[in-house]
């Protein structure tokens, strides 16, 4: 009897140990299996935030455009685009340059559709308010020069809302008219280095007309009528920043007047022109 009893408590002992064993282990290895477990848990959940993120096609972007915000020097470039003329012409007279003479009329007034009879500021605005939409979705940060056809300003007034604001680029947007119904086409006029303003710009100006004009010809299709230096345009010779002016096709040609008269072309020409302007400023 005894020796069963010792046998027996004996055993109870040992069963005892072991269980006791195997709980420790137990508790031991699942803290050990959850935290091991936890890491692929925290990869699971940043692998899909940056999913979601990049589905949304702006979650690394987003954090880059946070991250470029709180450096200084990282700003954002400002474009200023003027849309060109008014629904009323303006006779004042201002100085063609700073320190000049010679007085030129504010605004004579521009072109009109051959076929169509819209007006130039009708088309030079809405090409002008599309191309400020598409520059903000892009980060630029646009000032317009006026956003009303009625407001007249003169090429003093106009340049030196670029030079308050030192823009990256400054671009007026025109539309061309010829004594020839054949011609057609676009072409850039840029700042010829006549003044001390104009020295200081012209080599940026001429770059960035370039490429804005080749980009924009290459998207919309049309002829190329090249980048042109002018000295006599008061816009130019007051502005300290780089400036272009964009004729983006003649109201004087019957299929280019119908063409920049339609949503669809303005469009495209504002896809151009924002596209010529990402080549350009950076
Ligand atoms: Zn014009």
């Amino acid at each position: 009897m005894k020796k069963n009893v010792r046998f027996i408590v004996g055993l109870v002992l040992g069963v005892a140990v072991l269980i006791a064993g195997f709980v420790v282990y137990e508790s031991y290895s699942s803290t050990f299996k959850t935290k091991k477990a936890a890491v692929p848990v925290e990869n699971k959940l940043s692998n899909k935030q940056i999913k979601s993120n990049n589905s949304n096609g702006n979650g690394i972007s987003n954090n880059c455009e946070k991250i470029k915000s709180s450096s200084p020097e990282a700003r954002k470039k400002i474009i200023v685009i003027d849309p060109g003329h008014a629904d009323r012409s303006n006779l004042e007279k201002e100085p063609l340059a700073p320190g000049s003479s010679e007085m030129k009329i504010k605004d004579g007034g521009g072109a009109e559709g051959v076929v169509t009879k819209t007006p130039e500021y009708s088309v030079n605005m809405s090409v002008s308010m599309k191309l400020k939409a598409l520059l903000e979705s892009e980060g630029y940060t646009v000032k317009m020069t006026k956003t009303k056809i009625s407001e007249s300003l003169g090429n003093v007034e106009r340049a030196e809302i670029g030079n308050k604001e030192n823009a990256d680029l400054v671009i007026r947007i025109h539309a061309d008219s010829s004594d020839s119904s054949k011609v057609s086409g676009a072409s850039m006029l840029v700042p010829e280095p006549i003044n001390e303003n104009t020295k200081n710009i012209n080599e940026k100006s001429m770059y960035y007309g370039k490429t804005i004009l080749n980009v924009l010809v290459n998207e919309v299709g049309m002829n190329n009528r090249g980048v042109v230096q002018r000295n006599d345009m008061t816009g130019f010779n007051w502005s300290k920043v780089p400036v272009v002016l964009v004729e983006m096709g003649f109201l004087s040609n019957a299929e280019e007047d119908k063409l920049l008269c339609s949503d669809e072309y303005q469009n495209k020409l504002a896809q151009g022109l924002c596209h010529g302007i990402k080549t350009a400023v950076k």
